[in-house]
């Protein structure tokens, strides 16, 4: 064999065992970056760098009509219950009776009454990856139910002080939660509604 032959098939078994060695690291790097995407508690998810624009929908609707984006305050993490557990959500003070409406399209996956919420809805999005949850609500709008599809804009319910809002205290508690697709309705991971009320498009 030549010299140049013998560089040659070096060199071919150099790249070779480098390209195997590149192929066995990707898949491991690519499921790294991909499960840093669930957001956790208190941490807002961003968007991946170089993300193209989110399409029609990617914002969140105020859901108190004639409410100004730069008019909501963000209350999460407030102390609640002289400190026993912190605000997970935005509250919307609003009359009573103001109709609340969705702020993002999906459906309705649960109408559910508790003793903190009062009378809520879940909407989940269409990807079934975030849960809209709107709750303290007067009643709800006429003929609302379970599986029932929902655009932004449809009115749910109506402003009230129901569960624990405190009687008087006429405001919409709006949640936000990241789910799996297969997660049911009352499971995820809370999120921050706040820099989505106030304009950040949604990540998908
Ligand atoms: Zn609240």
């Amino acid at each position: 064999m030549s010299r140049v032959a013998r560089f040659i098939l070096i060199s071919l078994a150099i790249m070779a065992a480098a390209w195997i060695a590149l192929l066995a690291v990707l898949p491991e790097a690519s499921r790294r970056i991909g499960g840093s995407v669930a957001p956790s508690p208190g941490v807002t998810p961003q968007p991946a760098a170089g993300a193209v624009a989110l399409g029609e929908g990617a914002v969140l609707a105020v859901p108190i009509s004639g409410m100004r984006r730069q008019d909501i305050r963000d209350s999460w993490g407030d102390p609640r219950e002289n400190g026993l557990r912190e605000h997970h959500g935005a509250d919307l003070a609003a009359p009573a009776n103001t109709p609340v409406s969705a702020a993002a399209p999906g459906t309705v996956e649960k109408l559910w009454t508790s003793a903190a919420g009062g009378t809520t809805v879940y909407v989940r999005s269409p990807a079934r990856n975030w849960i809209y949850y709107y709750a303290h609500l007067s009643g709800y709008a006429p003929g609302l139910h379970e599986g029932q599809s929902v655009k932004v804009g449809d009115v749910l319910g109506y402003v009230g002080d129901t569960g624990n809002a405190g009687a008087g205290n006429f405001h919409l508690h709006f949640g936000l939660t990241h789910t799996t697709p297969d997660q049911h309705w009352y499971e995820g991971v809370d999120v921050d509604p706040y820099p989505y009320l106030a304009g950040k498009p949604l990540p998908r």
